[in-house]
């Protein structure tokens, strides 16, 4: 089985990839290291070619649903790669300059974002749940690209597969956030159908790059619902705690430097 591609990204020949649930491997083919550490390694091994990208290269925060962002280089290289101990600290969004340096996040349910920023050149590779999307993280990323000159109607952007809109019931107080953190703009990200209410991740993310200026047409959402597909995606509200997780990935072209 091959990671899930974005059509944007093949297109740019960005190396790139989203890794899935696959049943002939250990766990299914989970990468997080809840599914144990040697079932974890030896998976992120078998991906890692499957993307043609070198994991000992590869950087993954450790991930904690906050709002930071840290700018990365090959200093960091392999951090959180191969142990969970030297993954960057709480961050939840990794950036790049650097060719030769992969970036990754690891998602069951919360949406991957990839973003392409060929002003600088850039990537980033960013996790938002409804946590990270309510503290905008997607702006303090935005605010990091736009700073080294990266023109916001030039940025390629995908959101990978993740909970969608047919399924992510959210409480009153997620709405009240959001609403509260996007001065009421965010409304259409929020539906309410026979008592029931929910939260588009999806829109909600892209309101908040079209504010910024980035251009509808330069998003990419997959449309692929994890907790619709739990026989092909890993998902946490599927599945529990327990579930193992996907991890996206994304690089500098090295011929770009
Ligand atoms: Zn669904």
């Amino acid at each position: 089985m091959q990671p899930y591609q974005s059509r944007t990204l093949a297109a740019l020949r960005i190396p790139h990839g989203f890794t899935r649930r696959d049943p002939s491997l250990p766990a299914d083919g989970a990468i997080s290291w809840n599914v144990g550490r040697e079932t974890a390694l030896a998976n992120r091994r078998v991906w890692w070619r499957r993307l043609g990208v070198p994991l000992d290269s590869t950087v993954f925060p450790h991930q904690v649903h906050a709002d930071r962002v840290a700018k990365v280089t090959r200093a960091e290289r392999g951090c959180g790669a191969e142990r969970p101990e030297s993954a960057i600290r709480e961050t939840d969004a990794l950036v790049t300059a650097e060719s030769g340096l992969a970036l990754a996040v690891q998602c069951a349910d919360c949406v991957p974002i990839l973003i392409y920023a060929p002003d600088i050149p850039a990537v980033a590779a960013i996790h938002a749940g409804w946590r990270g999307t309510v503290q905008r993280i997607l702006d303090r990323v935005l605010d990091l690209l736009l700073d080294e000159g990266q023109r916001p109607e030039a940025l390629w952007v995908v959101f990978g597969p993740s909970i969608g809109p047919c399924c992510y019931e959210v409480g009153e107080d997620v709405a009240a956030a959001w609403l509260a953190a996007t001065c009421g703009t965010g409304a259409p990200a929020l539906s309410r159908r026979s008592g029931r209410l929910t939260f588009d991740l999806w829109r909600a993310n892209r309101l908040l790059l079209e504010q910024r200026g980035v251009p509808a047409d330069r998003i990419e959402v997959s449309g692929i619902c994890t907790r619709c597909r739990p026989d092909e995606w890993f998902s946490y509200r599927a599945c529990g705690p327990r579930a193992g997780a996907q991890a996206a990935v994304i690089a500098l072209p090295c011929d770009t430097e």
